[in-house]
Order: C-alpha cells, then structure tokens, then sequence
C-alpha cells in the first residue's frame, strides 16, 4: 500500500508527501519544520521515515521550510543541479552543503522503491521542474506553477495514477479581480500558473484506460473559487477519473494499492 497526502496547496504554502514500506519522500517544503512534521503526522505517516525532499522551485511558498528541515533533520534536499549558491534565494535557505542533493532534469533518481525523474516546467523562477514519481508500478505527477503544458507533461500525465495537478486561477475572475495588471499578465503568462480550463484542457487531451485520480491544487485565494472550478469541471471535463478539489491550505491524504497494478 502507498500513502500519499497533499500536505497542503496554494499560497499558505505547498507540500506533498508519498510514502511506501518505511520511506517516504518530501516534495516541496512550502511550510514551516513544525507544520510538516504535524501535518505528516496528520496523514497517517512517521514523519522519521522521510529520506528525501525535492524542490520545485525557489519561491517561498515552496522553499520556505526547506533551510530549517535540511539543518534539524540532516535528511538530503534536491535541488536542480544548476540552483546554488549565486541565488539569494536559494542562499538564503542556508542548506548545509552535507544535505544538499542535485537532480538533472529527466534524469531519475533512484531511493529504495522510488523513482524521481524532474522535469522542465515554464515559470518565472530559475530552473523550476514538476516530478513524475514511480513507485511499485504506480506513478504520480505533480505538475504546478507553469505557465504552459508542453509535451512531455501530457506523456507523464497520461503514465500516472495520480495527479497534483495546478489549477490557480479562473479567467474571469482573474480578469475581474483586484491584482492590478502587470500581475494579471504575469500570472496568465507564459511563466505564470494554469487556468481552471488549462488543467481541464490538459485532463481531457490525455487519454488512459486505467483509473486515474486527480487532486487540483495551488487553487488562488483571490482568483479562483472552488464552485467555480466544480462547475467548469462538470461543464467541460470529459476525462473519466476521481477528482479532489484542494482548499487553499488544507491538507488531503489517500493510499493507493500496489495490488493489480500494471507490475
Ligand atoms: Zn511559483
Ligand atoms: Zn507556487
């Protein structure tokens, strides 16, 4: 059995967490040590058992807590193999060079049952990546803060059980809301977030025959509202699979069977 949890999504701050036979592995750290630890806890897993986490990117809703786990914990933390130290942001983690890890993108890295394999995303950060995680024959994808889908992500998409899949902000709403416009551009742009129908879009262009299970997360305080985004997936969603709107912040945490599984 594989656990696995949304530790939480959105600006408040952004974790998730796959845990299988006494390993379990962090992505993102969006969040302070004491709340990983409390909301690992929370799903059902021993947050001793974490042996790894990896970071998207450098922005604070995903990096913030990462600098504190590395020093109190001395559990390794991977970076893209190009961020160090020439980024303030990423000096200001101040990671002990001993915890500090490097992924290349498409490349997998291998811990115990895990397969990690990052890859490119299209945002305004340097060197930002989303993760296709295999673990047991079970794939996962998590897939937030791009500004556009490309290829590869629809070929990840279409390999996984399960999905974290970014859906930021409604067009109108983002459109109508109060962000004055150079952030309205910056968001809907090309290094930005995804739209509810950019998600939507991406779900029905990936075709599976087998059950899949999406979680949208990263879902804006301001310019998203999660009865909106209910209302277009029953509008415009013809991909077959469970789904999981995720509130800003809270935390959603499942399992999934290695049992049956295409092994
Ligand atoms: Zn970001
Ligand atoms: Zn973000």
């Amino acid at each position: 059995m594989i656990r696995y949890a949304v530790l939480g999504s959105g600006s408040s701050g952004n974790s998730y967490i796959i845990s299988y036979n006494g390993c379990s592995i962090l992505f993102d750290a969006g969040f302070s040590l004491k709340q990983l630890r409390e909301r690992t806890q929370r799903s059902g897993i021993d947050f001793s058992t974490v042996q790894a986490l990896f970071i998207t990117h450098l922005h604070p809703d995903h990096a913030r807590g990462a600098g504190v786990f590395a020093r109190k914990t001395n559990v390794p933390v991977f970076f893209h193999d190009s961020i160090d130290d020439q980024y303030s942001q990423f000096a200001a983690l101040k990671i002990p060079s001993d915890s500090h890890s490097h992924f290349s993108p498409d490349a997998a890295v291998i811990i115990k049952d895990f397969s990690v394999t990052g890859f490119y995303t299209s945002h305004d950060s340097p060197h930002c990546v989303g993760f296709f995680i295999e673990v047991k024959g079970r794939a996962f994808l998590l897939l937030t803060d791009t500004g556009v889908l490309l290829p590869h992500m629809y070929n990840y998409g279409e390999r996984s059980d399960v999905l974290f899949l970014e859906a930021n902000y409604d067009s109108s709403m983002l459109e109508r809301g109060p962000y004055p416009y150079p952030l309205k551009r910056r968001i809907s742009g090309e290094f930005g977030h995804l739209s509810n129908s950019d998600a939507i879009g991406f779900l029905n262009t990936i075709s599976t025959p087998k059950d899949q299970h999406v979680y949208f997360c990263h879902l804006s305080k301001t310019n998203n509202d999660e009865n909106i985004l209910l209302r277009s997936c029953e509008n415009g969603l013809t991909w077959k699979g469970a789904r999981t709107i995720c509130t800003n912040g809270e935390m959603y945490s499942s399992t999934i069977s290695i049992e049956g599984n295409r092994l």
